[in-house]
């Protein structure tokens, strides 16, 4: 892919960045330049550039503000000690969307030019990526998106569709760091049912779970559980997080109901956990398990993952019927965790050859 670029003539100061990046809150501050691709069918991919960062213009007719066909990743740059900077698994968000844009019916975007986007976005924001003292866990989070921006209001797969990068400096995602995360159970609400976008990252399924999370909020707790939508038994997966289950035999489960969408630190946890020795096992996972479990005390830790939040422990479960307590500890959690991050940080060898390295 040839990239052109334009830089800005008004780049972010030192001053005002570094202020940015001290406390960079999560996705409100965006760095000095975007990344656009434009696809149609006559022309295929064409027009890759960097540009300015700034408002688009779109079509009141373009069919995504209609009919949703859109779909996006969420991954992030790590600046490491040495000051090189590092993209986690980019090829493994890369093949994620080609499998989004099949379900969505988008052209798809082959992963070496989904990399070198990416990367290309990094690279000449490469000032943004925070660096880190200490336990810091800042980092740039990278947002591509793609999204019919074709004029026309009639219903079939748009002939004009457009592929952007943007970044923003990302501080700890949960206000107050990794303690424990009260969930709700939404009974009422489901977020993908069988032939559904459930394994498609796509912006549909996040507007349908946010009056669950509202529901969430007004019980008290951060985040909201999904069931499955056919029978309401399974555990399903939180709003943008995968979900893990920790016995006191050591062994971990982790639902899998094809429904769900496959996180790559999801992937990423079963591997870690598997080469410290734990079984982790992919299996449909009944919500009285969760109850039971911890009950009996066999279950003793339970957390969330996704890129965002990187690997936070569960706390209680709230639901119609009564509160489920936090299981007894967190230390695999944690463990599993600093392993993560370390890899990302640097400050691990990273055994799995999951680091791709931008600058
Ligand atoms: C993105 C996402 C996740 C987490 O995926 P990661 O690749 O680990 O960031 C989990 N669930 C949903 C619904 C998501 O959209």
């Amino acid at each position: 892919m040839q990239i052109s670029s334009t830089l800005t003539s008004t780049p972010t100061d030192d001053a005002r960045l570094a202020e940015i990046l001290a406390n960079p809150g999560f996705g409100t501050n965006f760095t000095d330049h975007m990344f656009t691709v434009e696809w149609t069918p006559a022309d295929g991919w064409h027009a890759a550039r960097i540009t300015p960062y700034g408002p688009i213009t779109l079509d009141p007719a373009a069919a995504v503000l209609h009919y949703a066909q859109e779909i996006f990743e969420g991954m992030k740059a790590y600046r490491h000690a040495d000051d090189s900077v590092w993209m986690f698994r980019p090829e493994a968000n890369a093949e994620r969307m080609v499998r989004s844009c099949h379900r969505l019916a988008l052209p798809v975007l082959e992963v070496p030019d989904f990399v070198q986007a990416v990367s290309a976005l990094v690279e000449v924001d490469q000032r943004w990526v925070p660096g880190n003292d200490g336990a810091g866990e800042k980092s740039l989070y990278v947002r591509p998106f793609m999204f019919a921006s074709e004029k026309f209001l009639g219903v079939r797969p748009a002939e004009h569709v457009t592929f952007m990068v943007i970044a923003s400096p990302a501080g700890a995602y949960f206000k107050g760091g990794a303690k424990p995360v009260n969930l709700w159970l939404t009974e009422e609400y489901t977020r993908a049912g069988r032939g559904g976008m459930g394994a498609a990252k796509t912006g549909g399924n996040y507007a349908s779970s946010l009056i669950a999370q509202q529901e969430a909020y007004a019980h008290g707790c951060d985040q909201v559980v999904f069931l499955d939508a056919q029978e309401g038994k399974y555990v399903e997966e939180l709003g943008g997080m995968n979900m893990y289950f920790v016995y006191d035999d050591g062994s971990i489960v982790t639902p899998e109901t094809g429904t769900i969408l496959e996180g790559i630190t999801r992937a990423s946890v079963m591997e870690l956990a598997g080469k410290m020795g734990h079984q982790v096992t992919e299996r449909r996972f009944g919500i009285d398990e969760w109850r039971q479990g911890v009950a009996e005390g066999r279950i003793v830790e339970i957390f969330a993952c996704g890129t965002a939040a990187v690997v936070t422990p569960v706390g209680e479960l709230r639901t119609k019927d009564g509160v489920t307590p936090a299981p007894a500890s967190t230390e695999l959690t944690m463990k599993i965790r600093d392993a993560l991050v370390d890899v990302q940080f640097g400050r691990a060898d990273d055994t799995f050859g999951w680091m791709h390295r931008v600058v």
